[in-house]
């Protein structure tokens, strides 16, 4: 158990545009089904800052940060199983309800009722979180970093979205449209899951950093700028004017969502991930429909993706290293945020 009794943490203190700020808050008290996990490393995700912008639902003031790896502190006298000290990571589907159909066919993870940490309940990016549900953790490695560790959140949903529904197959070639954290992971997980050829596609924005990140990932075979390649031309020669047999969209842009929709093969799959941010985005449905593709959207994981991602994490098939662009302490959560925001980062890790 801590004794400290006071720690700082980054708090959205109310509804509104910004209105976040690193407070001294009291460490979380817990209950006898609750551990006490003393957070060692938190990855900070796009919701984080849709959340700074008013975009994503939250309950203020909460703690903002649901990706988080850590040891347990302290845990109530109800809890079997974990121990002080353990090392964990942990699913963020909290308050989900157990009793709604969608709970009860084992898809908790999108239970109206759910709130996860660091929007529906008090988050990671502090030194201490208060977990409700111990049964959502999974223990990691003992030799697996926890700035690492952070990573298996983010590459859960990648594991989830890409290998599971997406059902990527021996020898499939895939294209990433959107080189960003989650389309880089998904590259490298499409590898590991027996892709022969996996392609990344991008903008002149991503041409800095992310462009050039992909182009040094080993698990990446092809690169490409959409402003200044013909990308379904390369596509369809690489594979004798097939199509790629799964794209993955994790771009969030309408340009980004059309050119998936020209890259598919017939009867082959788009793994969408990620939100657009607007309500209506133009789809070409009648070109789907001569493909008889298949859309595949996505939101959230499953247990099996955890153990997935904490495997591929852990023997850097899924390599997050070079995703880490800026590791710090919360105090330097503005600079962070606005690095990522403007797309000069990759991904930013809170060591609290
Ligand atoms: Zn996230
Ligand atoms: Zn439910």
């Amino acid at each position: 158990m801590s004794h400290e009794t006071r720690m700082k943490a980054l708090v959205k203190t109310a509804k509104g545009k910004g209105l976040v700020e690193l407070r001294s808050v009291p460490v979380p008290e817990i209950g006898p089904g609750d551990v006490l996990i003393e957070v060692k490393a938190a990855g900070i995700c796009g919701t984080d800052l849709h959340i700074v912008h008013d975009a994503f639902p939250y309950w203020p003031p909460v703690i903002l940060g649901h990706e988080f790896a850590g040891t347990i502190a302290a845990k109530g006298r109800d809890v079997q199983g974990w121990e002080v000290g353990d090392r964990v990571v942990g699913e963020p589907h909290t308050l989900a309800c157990g009793r709604c159909w969608l709970c009860r066919t084992g898809n908790r993870q999108i239970c109206p009722s759910k709130r996860s940490p660091g929007w529906g309940i008090d988050g990671c990016f502090a030194k201490y979180m208060r977990f409700p549900e111990p049964g959502l953790l999974h223990r990691i490695p003992e030799d697996m970093p926890f700035e690492e560790a952070a990573f298996v959140e983010p590459a859960a949903n990648v594991v989830r979205d890409v290998l599971e529904r997406g059902r990527v197959e021996t020898a499939d070639t895939v294209v990433v449209v959107g080189p960003g954290p989650i389309g880089l992971m998904a590259a490298m997980a499409a590898k590991a899951g027996g892709a022969a050829r996996v392609g990344v596609a991008g903008t002149n924005a991503d041409e800095g950093l992310r462009l050039s990140l992909a182009r040094s990932t080993a698990a990446v075979d092809d690169v490409w700028n959409v402003q200044k390649e013909d990308v379904p031309a390369a596509v369809e020669a690489l594979t004798g004017g097939r199509g790629a047999d799964l794209v993955v969209e994790a771009s969030g842009s309408e340009g980004g969502i059309g050119l998936a929709a020209r890259l598919v093969r017939k009867m082959g799959r788009v793994a969408a991930i990620g939100l657009t941010g607007r309500p209506d985005v133009r789809i070409p449905y009648d070109a789907l429909m001569s493909k008889a593709a298949d859309w595949i959207f996505n939101m959230s994981t499953s247990y099996t993706s955890w153990d997935r991602a904490i495997h591929l994490v852990h023997t850097r098939r899924i390599d997050v290293r070079p995703l880490m662009t800026h590791v710090g302490g919360l105090e330097r959560w503005a600079e962070f945020f606005a690095a990522l925001e403007d797309k000069k980062g990759i991904k930013g890790i809170f060591v609290p």
